[in-house]
């Protein structure tokens, strides 16, 4: 079976092309700047080199037929027809509370999506746009959709609920959903699979730390807490996202500084985190370069970055009273080895022990970074967002052939 993997942005999309017979990735590309008539398309086969081709894209219907020209494309395609595509799976932000899985798409799965609008009005649109861009280009063809939130949807209450009037929740779904659901799902089952003990018996924190971060507190394979809430703003210090802050801030600053309320949210979003504070970057490798070259403000950044997600790793830890995992993934969290040892470093008074040379050496792939001796086990996991959604939509797929 073939599977199109899409996820879709408002003048963006990214795609893979999978064979699940081997889970192969065929090829895999993007196009950008949707929306214009200089619009490019990036693309690359398996093992070939990248092919990029500006052309006038003004839509995403246009975006999707580009994709299939050159899934096609008789010198550089994979696949002989784009009938050979057996179905698209596409990653979808925000399920609210009606997902926890993934589905196949129906009518009231997009009547349900677009419902969902309000909760996530930058991303959910622009899902809506790549599904129908599927559905006029391949009629046909089954969609899936993946939830960022469904993995999270077995918090309990008192996780989930904010401290404030109950109102909120009931009339306007005002709770904490969580995202990156499909990399701390994904991770989590790739750790326990790892070690060779069950997912259910383990206590485990998983890291993803990329430009957006997150950690989950998954308990007998469940989450049980997740450091993003409402929206991908609260939780930890991320690369341009500020995390948790106090929220009297924001009327605060507002009167202070004259600002309108979306000049407050796109400053909590685009100008927080480690660019506001090294005046730098919100790339971590580049707060690193400047860590070593001196730069105070990198120093400081690093520190406020690694504190906040060890205070969170800790109060997780009291969360689920234990730690067996502590799982590190996404672009920080799988190549910066002084992050990772800044948080293990102190740590220690949960029995955690990291072994530096295994942390220190530049590897690919699963790997433990604890000691033999440590009491919580703590992984590297890369993980792997886009065959959890090729893998969910074959599972879905071949389910719905049987029945
Ligand atoms: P996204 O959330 O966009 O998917 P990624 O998971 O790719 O992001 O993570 C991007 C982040 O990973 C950037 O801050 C980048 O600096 C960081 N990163 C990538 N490689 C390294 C590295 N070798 N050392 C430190 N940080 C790295």
């Amino acid at each position: 079976m073939n599977i199109l993997v899409i996820n879709a942005g408002s003048s963006s999309l990214k795609f893979l092309m999978y064979n699940m017979v081997n889970e192969e990735v065929l090829a895999s590309g993007r196009v950008e700047r949707i929306g214009m008539d200089s619009a490019i398309l990036s693309y690359e086969p398996a093992g070939r080199t990248e092919i990029r081709e500006v052309a006038e894209i003004l839509e995403h219907t246009t975006a999707i037929r580009k994709v299939l020209d050159i899934l096609v494309h008789k010198e550089h395609g994979v696949l002989a027809s784009s009938s050979d595509i057996d179905a698209v799976g596409h990653r979808v932000v925000h399920g609210g509370e009606s997902f926890s899985s993934s589905v196949i798409v129906n009518e009231e799965v997009k009547r349900e999506i677009k419902r969902l609008f309000d909760l996530a009005p930058l991303h959910n649109p622009a899902h809506m746009l790549g599904i129908n861009a599927v559905e006029l280009n391949m009629p046909d063809v089954p969609q899936v959709v993946v939830f960022d939130t469904a993995f999270h949807q077995t918090m309990p209450a008192k996780s989930y609920l904010y401290p404030i009037p109950l109102v909120l929740y009931r009339k306007h779904q005002v709770r904490r959903y969580g995202f990156h659901g499909t990399s701390h799902d994904y991770v989590s089952e790739r750790a326990a699979r790892f070690l060779g003990k069950p997912l259910v018996e383990l206590k485990m924190v998983t890291c993803h730390i990329g430009n957006g971060a997150s950690c989950a507190a998954i308990l007998n394979g469940q989450s049980v807490d997740t450091s993003m809430g409402m929206t991908p703003l609260e939780g930890l210090m991320m690369g341009t996202r500020s995390g948790d802050i106090d929220p009297a801030i924001v009327p605060y600053v507002m009167g202070k500084e004259e600002l309108t309320m979306n000049e407050v949210n796109s400053m909590l979003n685009k100008h927080s985190g480690l660019m506001a504070i090294s005046g730098l970057s919100s790339d971590m490798r580049e707060i690193q370069q400047s860590m070593a070259a001196g730069d105070g403000s990198a120093v400081l950044a690093f520190d406020m970055y690694e504190y906040r997600l060890r205070k969170y790793i800790g109060s997780y830890a009291a969360a689920m009273n234990g730690l067996d995992v502590l799982v590190f993934t996404a672009g920080v969290g799988e190549n910066s080895s002084i992050l990772r040892e800044s948080v293990c470093r102190n740590l220690t008074f949960l029995g955690l022990e990291l072994d530096e040379e295994a942390n220190s050496q530049r590897a690919h792939g699963d790997r433990v970074i604890s000691t033999v001796g440590s009491r919580v086990t703590v992984l590297v996991i890369p993980t792997n967002e886009e065959l959890v959604i090729a893998r969910d939509t074959y599972r879905l797929i071949l389910a719905r052939q049987k029945a």
